[in-house]
């Protein structure tokens, strides 16, 4: 079997688009979605995701602004500013991108935002709504994959799905909107016994481990749909030939950068038995951009209406 690829950048510039029209509709109104994201240090993968967000939510006709702060500034200094944007009336989604600096306390700024503005859902209050299944912003990635696999009618009731990965951000919020949509779900991570055997028994199997190449075909059931989050850089040549056998395109990117990405499963593998693979690049990624500017738009709806 040669798996059918699950195009996310399809689905992401779908979303894009409806984003696009709900922000033209919301700006006949007088309404301009306002995003902020917050950048500390220099992390050059944070740095990156937070102008590829920043170009998206202006290409959407989203107000973004990045605050960009020194690696070595003070937990205090950015909860003052975390308060400022909570009170600022043209500011209807706050993004804190992670990780931050050692010095400053994850848990305490993301519960110092306010729920309503909280673009990442991560928030307590956020999270608790979606344990229980109520209206409120959804983590962008494992809300991304939902989209995809919505729009790619990948019917989730009484499906087995396993996740590899139980971290806030994915693995765990991944689960309960698996679970919210009726598929049968197992969490494994990283003391989980026998994992290959565990992810065999998969009709659905997300990879969200930040493993390069780590699932293999041995670990995927014949025709299963495998979603792999995972984005991995490597810049190790043999590493690239392991990966990409043949693959030119991806020898003269690495040629030109001096690495490429690879996502948790190995792709000729995994490739080999999966019915559907979301490709990396091009899969998971423009997925979580995509959600992120869906959020901002509905948190500014939720906002006006009180
Ligand atoms: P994380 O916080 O490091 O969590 C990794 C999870 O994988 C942990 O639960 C860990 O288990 C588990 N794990 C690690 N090694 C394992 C192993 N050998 N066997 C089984 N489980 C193992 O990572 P994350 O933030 O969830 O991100 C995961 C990956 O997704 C990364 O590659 C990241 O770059 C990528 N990502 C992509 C997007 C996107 O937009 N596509 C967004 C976010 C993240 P323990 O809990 O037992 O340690």
């Amino acid at each position: 079997m040669r798996a059918i690829p699950l195009d996310g950048k399809k689905v992401a510039a779908e979303i894009r688009a409806e984003v696009a029209a709900a922000v033209r509709e919301l700006a006949a109104r007088g309404v301009v979605p306002g995003l902020t994201a917050v950048l500390v240090g220099e992390n050059p993968a944070s740095a990156v995701y937070v102008r590829s967000k920043g170009k998206a939510a202006d290409e959407a006709g989203i107000a973004a602004q990045t605050l960009r702060f020194p690696a070595d500034l003070a937990e205090d200094d950015l909860l003052r500013t975390i308060d400022g944007l909570n009170r600022d009336e043209a500011v209807d989604a706050i993004l804190v991108q992670l990780p931050l600096p050692t010095q400053i306390r994850a848990a305490r700024i993301l519960e110092a935002v306010d729920p309503a503005k909280d673009v990442d859902g991560f928030h307590p209050v956020n999270v608790g709504r979606l344990v229980q299944n109520r209206p409120g912003p959804r983590p962008c990635t494992p809300a991304g994959v939902m989209e995809l696999l919505r729009r790619e009618a990948i019917g989730l009731r009484g499906m087995r799905a396993v996740i590899v990965g139980r971290s806030d951000i994915v693995g765990k919020p991944m689960a309960l909107l698996l679970m919210h949509a009726d598929a049968t779900v197992t969490v494994a991570h990283s003391k989980t016994r026998d994992l290959p055997a565990v992810c065999r028994e998969a009709d659905l199997l997300v990879a969200a481990m930040g493993r390069p190449g780590f699932v293999t075909g041995d670990f995927v059931k014949e025709g299963a749909v495998v979603v792999d989050v995972g984005i991995n850089r490597v810049t190790d040549r043999s590493d690239l030939e392991r990966y990409f056998p043949g693959d030119e395109a991806r020898l003269a990117e690495f040629g030109r950068k001096g690495s490429t990405l690879v996502g948790d499963c190995d792709p000729a593998s995994v490739g080999a038995r999966a019915g559907r693979l979301t490709p990396v690049p091009g899969g998971v990624g423009p997925l979580t951009i995509a959600m992120l500017l869906s959020n901002t738009v509905d948190l500014a709806r939720a906002r006006r209406r009180g």
